[in-house]
């Protein structure tokens, strides 16, 4: 069997955040679901694979997004090499380079995973449909993601094999779902983990421990980055010696 990409994880729903590949900074498909749908089947009914000729897209659209499947369910390249017998046709767009080498770093987060793992988290992601999946507002697996996958597979391993991960995991770990990036802290997450296991991240008090940890950092760093002589402009790196960093 193969194994599931987050592109296209089961079969049942597949993603197409990424298309086009040029979008306004923030966008989501989610909001326009309807008209989207509308497009789709629009895009599907009039693409003919015999047609080669050049159409770049303009907006924010791409005419060659469509169904792939007969029952409307799976969302994705027309042109790609798998829809058409090998034959790469995304060039037709114009920028098909672009759209060809598109590969988010939460796919490539999710390749690193066992298939285990991977199976686990895509339980937070279970239930969605295609418009859903491919959203980042809908969707909390991208977000989940971007904790690396150091702390997917020891929070999938502490979980046991027999368990997906669902929304409860979020309530559970609250981390999992706190305003800042998650990789402005995943290394932080990651050493606690080796630290003092997955269990000390549960509930309010995991949540707690990363915030003492992190306003520990900032503490040891602007005390480490406060100029030892005042010189009048700001601090400036000159060099290492064996025991101290110069700053002036
Ligand atoms: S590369 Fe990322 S955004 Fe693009 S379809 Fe795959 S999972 Fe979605
Ligand atoms: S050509 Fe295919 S991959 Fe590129 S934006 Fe259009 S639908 Fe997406």
């Amino acid at each position: 069997m193969n194994q599931s990409s987050l592109c296209f994880p089961d079969g049942q729903k597949s993603c197409f955040r990424c298309c086009p590949p040029v979008r306004a900074s923030g966008y989501d498909h989610y909001p326009h679901r309807l008209f989207l749908a509308r497009e789709l089947r629009d895009n599907t009914s009039r693409y003919d694979p015999a047609e080669l000729s050049l159409k770049p897209i303009t907006g924010f659209n791409c005419w060659a997004l469509g169904y792939l499947d007969r029952a409307f369910k799976l969302v994705g390249c027309l042109l790609h090499p798998v829809q058409n017998g090998g034959r790469d046709l995304r060039g037709r767009i114009d920028y098909g380079h672009k759209c060809a080498r598109e590969f988010c770093l939460e796919a490539n987060i999710f390749d690193q995973l066992t298939a285990e793992h991977r199976r686990f988290w895509l339980g937070l992601a279970e239930g969605l449909d295609s418009f859903q999946y491919s959203s980042n507002l809908m969707n909390p697996l991208f977000r989940v993601l971007n904790f690396g996958p150091g702390v997917l597979s020891a929070m999938a391993a502490h979980s046991g094999p027999e368990s997906m991960a669902d929304r409860e995991l979020i309530s559970a770990y609250p981390f999992l779902s706190m305003p800042a990036r998650p990789r402005s802290h995943a290394f932080l997450v990651e050493q606690i983990i080796a630290g003092y296991g997955v269990p000390s991240l549960a509930g309010p008090a995991g949540l707690a421990l990363i915030n003492e940890l992190m306003n520990h950092i900032k503490t040891s760093l602007s005390v480490f980055l406060t100029p030892k002589r005042s010189s009048g402009h700001p601090p400036s790196f000159r060099g290492f010696s064996s025991d101290s960093i110069w700053i002036d």
